[in-house]
């Protein structure tokens, strides 16, 4: 039977070192600061929101939340941006996405000065990644490389799948897992034979956003199994990707939903609005 790969319990020991560390940065008259920028009111992004606020809080990151109203223009948002950039108290600055209709996401993201992108979608960003320099990195995949880490999985030399295309999982997930030295495959809409490529992995990642998508069919015996999908069944329940009740017997390790990469995300982004911090204090 595959080992749960427990994300509330590893994001609680991350967030209590962080705590630890914000205590320490705290001599040195420094608050990690994380400027939230909300447009409009998307109800799931209200709820993205007010749980990164709530955790910041826990461990002592200063949340400053700039709401703007649905109307708000592409200058005007730039125009915030910009002043974010320019304040010397703010470390880390995350426009929740998405945005309403009209407005260009990518300009948005562009704007976003690169010491500042704490969500690490920014062109700089990203480049740094594949270019193996240090760099923030999106949330989710970083949470997933620190759960892994967690377990002792190493992903040297491993066959890695990764379903899923996306800027903020699939893609920067790719990069992180070459640069540790993991032999990677993304795989999307489009890919042939889909299935039989799964079963080939050793690290099968599942970023598609369908409900129990992966079977025991698709699984290698032994295998990694990580679940980013989180979808809400009619009963409101929250479904992964991947049918754990079926894969779990036959995988070694498998990431519960909710409960495996969810709670990682959040202490990712408190982990590198952290290290943007520290890099203020070293000056
Ligand atoms: P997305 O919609 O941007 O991308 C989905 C990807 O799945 C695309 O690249 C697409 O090519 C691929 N895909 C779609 N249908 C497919 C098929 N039939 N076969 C193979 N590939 C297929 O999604 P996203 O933003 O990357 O999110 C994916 C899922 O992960 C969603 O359920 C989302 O809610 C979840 N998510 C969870 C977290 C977390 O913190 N746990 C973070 C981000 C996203």
């Amino acid at each position: 039977m595959a080992t749960r790969l427990d994300g509330r319990a590893v994001s609680k020991k991350i967030l209590a070192d962080l705590k630890q560390t914000i205590a320490e940065l705290a001599q040195q008259d420094v608050t990690p600061t994380l400027a939230v920028v909300l447009v409009g009111s998307n109800p799931a992004s209200e709820v993205y929101v007010r749980n990164k606020q709530r955790r910041a809080e826990d461990i002592g990151v200063r949340s400053l939340m700039f709401r703007m109203p649905e109307a708000t223009t592409q200058a005007d948002l730039l125009a915030k941006v910009a002043e974010l950039n320019h304040d010397p108290d703010i470390d880390a600055i995350l426009v929740q996405l998405p945005l309403p209709a009209g407005l260009d996401e990518q300009a948005v993201i562009d704007a976003i000065g690169p010491d500042k992108d704490v969500d690490g979608f920014s062109p700089v960003s990203v480049g740094r990644l594949w270019a193996n320099e240090p760099t923030v990195v999106a949330s989710t995949p970083y949470g997933i490389m620190a759960l892994l880490d967690a377990y002792d999985i190493d992903v040297a030399g491993k066959r890695v799948v990764i379903i899923g295309r996306s800027n903020i999982v699939g893609r920067p997930l790719a990069g992180l897992m070459v640069n540790h030295d993991a032999t990677v495959t993304i795989a999307h809409s489009k890919t042939r034979d889909l299935k039989q490529l799964a079963k080939e992995a050793d690290i099968l990642v599942v970023a598609v956003g369908v409900p129990h998508f992966i079977g025991a069919d698709a699984v290698k015996p032994g295998a990694v199994v990580i679940d980013v999908g989180i979808s809400r069944g009619a009963d409101g329940k929250l479904l992964g990707d991947v049918d754990e009740a079926a894969v779990a017997p036959i995988a070694s390790a498998i990431t519960p939903v909710p409960g495996g990469v969810g709670p990682m995300t959040i202490a990712s982004l408190m982990a590198q609005t952290v290290t943007l911090a520290k890099r203020r204090a070293n000056g």
